[in-house]
């Protein structure tokens, strides 16, 4: 019994790894000549880069323990975030993250906004939330919505948040508890989402935990292959990539985007596409400085968020995460189509503008190299409404033998750990 596996990044390769393990036959098909889809590393001159953060932690201590256990030559760090904020008189403050326990650093009238706001907000003590804007709006309270969360979450999904489910601060936010706000609000050091508090990460890049999965099977893994269609018929799935090529299988598993496997794919009850099926687009800007320079603000932080004008919405400082990396950071811009004003063929330049407007640059002469990709299906949008779709489509596949997993597979907003434990599961259900 064949299975083809189509996409390898974290989860095509693990879930290779699991077959491999069982002893199964099975082939990858990858579109693009590397491994590692979302998480692999870039190299531009001397220069590392992932997408944007890839550091490794996990709510569940068992994941934490098996990725550390993994033969990698990993870097242990105790994170250093910051929020960039600006008050009345445009005068810039560095706020610890997560926001509601770093609001001791914020100007004294904005401090009281969001002391008062949060109070009154669990005062109210509403008992459910029907979505992101409302759990801000009256969990969170008016001073935090004005002054982080509206704003920045508004830059980072670009869609009204009333779009978006309590799934996502559910799986995703860990919000602070009343105890912990109130320490941290009146000068206490508290630490907030503790189990990202220490993350390990591998000396080379991302890449590396990539390189680590495919080992082994690399003669599996057909890279250049973009599948193109996917066809049931009498022996099975047949599947085609843009060279032409064919492949025959008894089962699919697809960690390729959702959207893109509708189009390419007929199963009769399924319609092309969906409209709740949302997602977002991003550009990674990389900064790189010439050997021994220094950014002349946040240079010491692995990431910080942006909620302003600036074009993007968080920058990563790749050489606090591995000592063998040059002075650089990645800068993320989610992608708005240009209606945002901001031509792609522009975004190298304007990156650099507002590193020197916000005083995180000081001399563009120490700036050697920048490059840039345009990333698309970053980010799955966990609409309200894309959990009844993602269910019908999931079984009426899965009755023909294609399961879904995945980030962007499966649709779900998921971090590397969240992709190791989820393809286990789904291993054990399906294939033990
Ligand atoms: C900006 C950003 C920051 C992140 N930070 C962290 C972090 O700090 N910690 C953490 O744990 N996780 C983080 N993540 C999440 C992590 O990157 C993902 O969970 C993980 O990489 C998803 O793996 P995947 O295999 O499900 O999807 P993908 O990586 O999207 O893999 C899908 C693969 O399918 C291939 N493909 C697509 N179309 C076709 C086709 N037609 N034919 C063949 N192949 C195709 C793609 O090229 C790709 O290789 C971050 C993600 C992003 C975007």
């Amino acid at each position: 019994m064949k299975t083809v596996i189509l996409g390898a990044g974290l989860s095509g390769l693990e879930c290779g790894r699991q077959l491999n393990l069982r002893g199964r036959e099975f082939k990858i098909l990858e579109k693009e000549g590397q491994i590692g889809g979302l998480a692999k590393t870039n190299v531009s001159g001397d220069y590392r880069w992932d997408f944007g953060v890839h550091a490794l932690y996990s709510r569940d201590p068992r994941m934490t323990d098996y990725l550390r256990s993994l033969p990698l030559d990993y870097v242990l760090a105790q994170r250093r975030v910051s929020i960039y904020h600006t008050d009345r008189k445009s005068r810039r403050y560095l706020i610890n993250y997560p926001f509601e326990e770093g609001i001791k650093g914020l100007p004294f009238r904005d401090w009281l906004e969001c002391v008062c706001g949060y109070l009154m907000a669990r005062t109210r003590n509403q008992p459910e939330f029907r979505h992101l804007q409302d759990w801000i709006d009256h969990g969170l309270g008016f001073g935090i919505a004005k002054h982080f969360m509206t704003p920045y979450n508004r830059k980072i999904w670009n869609c009204d948040l009333r779009q978006i489910s309590m799934d996502l601060v559910n799986a995703k936010i860990h919000p602070a508890s009343l105890k912990n706000f109130l320490m941290a609000a009146f000068g206490k050091e508290v630490i907030g989402r503790m189990y990202q508090w220490r993350f390990i990460y591998p000396k080379n890049g991302i890449q590396a935990l990539m390189d680590y999965t495919a080992r082994g099977m690399e003669s599996r893994i057909a890279l250049n292959k973009d599948v193109r269609e996917i066809v049931r018929d009498s022996r099975g799935w047949r599947i085609t990539t843009r060279d032409g090529a064919t492949e025959q299988a008894d089962t699919v598993i697809s960690t390729i985007p959702l959207v893109e496997l509708l189009k390419m794919i007929s199963v009769s009850g399924l319609e092309r596409s969906y409209p709740p099926l949302k997602w977002n687009d991003t550009y990674f800007i990389l900064v790189g400085l010439k050997k021994g320079a220094a950014f002349s603000l946040l240079n010491d932080c692995h990431w910080a968020f942006f909620k302003e004008s600036e074009s993007f919405f968080r920058i990563t400082m790749m050489h606090n995460f591995s000592p063998c990396f040059p002075p650089a950071l990645v800068a993320e811009i989610t992608d708005k189509n240009g209606r945002d004003g901001l031509p792609p063929e522009t975004l190298r330049e304007r990156v650099v503008e507002d590193l020197i407007r916000l005083g995180i640059l000081r001399d563009r002469g120490d700036v050697v190299l920048t490059d840039i990709k345009r990333v698309p299906y970053t980010y799955p949008i966990p609409t309200v409404d894309a959990g009844p779709v993602k269910d019908i489509i999931t079984r009426r596949l899965e009755r023909q033998g294609l399961y879904l997993v995945g980030r962007n597979g499966h649709w779900d907003y998921l971090n590397m750990d969240g992709i190791l434990s989820s393809v286990s599961a789904f291993m054990q259900r399906y294939f033990d």
